[in-house]
């Protein structure tokens, strides 16, 4: 019998427009149960769930997700592109320099962008994405 999630996913799928295939059902668990994980990261879950599936196929499912709007991508400098079901609410990620820990914080101030450019030069702002950069309690509490 299908898990109450996978029903909903299915559902998520056939609401963008996309088909329902193991596969993808799979990535998509994977990406919620991680929260921000990598693509490595969500190939080796669903690997251990549907069996062999190339890191390929994984990108090209995520590239369809987020493209779709169904998944978002956080692309920390220096660090493997991290991936995320909780989207449209424009919250923003704390990053740990030292051991890459990524966690949501909401929104700086209010509704998205949250934040006013100086000067917008004319563009019609609807988002801002912001890392914020530092260290984790762990890696903080190791150092000192
Ligand atoms: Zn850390
Ligand atoms: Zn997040």
């Amino acid at each position: 019998m299908a898990s109450q999630t996978a029903i909903e996913h299915a559902a998520l799928l056939r609401r963008h427009g996309l088909n329902v295939t193991a596969k993808r059902l799979a990535v998509l668990r994977a990406v919620s149960d991680l929260s921000h994980g990598s693509a490595d990261d969500i190939a080796t879950l669903v690997r251990g769930e549907i069996g062999a599936l190339s890191l390929q196929a994984v990108y090209d499912a995520l590239a369809a997700f987020t493209h779709k709007g169904i998944l978002r991508r956080i692309q920390p400098a220096g660090s493997p592109a991290r991936y995320e079901n909780r989207v449209g609410d424009n919250h923003h990620h704390l990053v740990c320099r030292a051991c890459d820990r990524l966690v949501d914080v909401d929104c700086a101030v209010g509704d998205a962008p949250c934040l006013e450019a100086a000067d917008p030069s004319g563009y019609d702002i609807d988002e801002a994405e912001i890392i914020y950069w530092g260290r984790c309690p762990d890696c903080a509490a190791a150092i000192s």
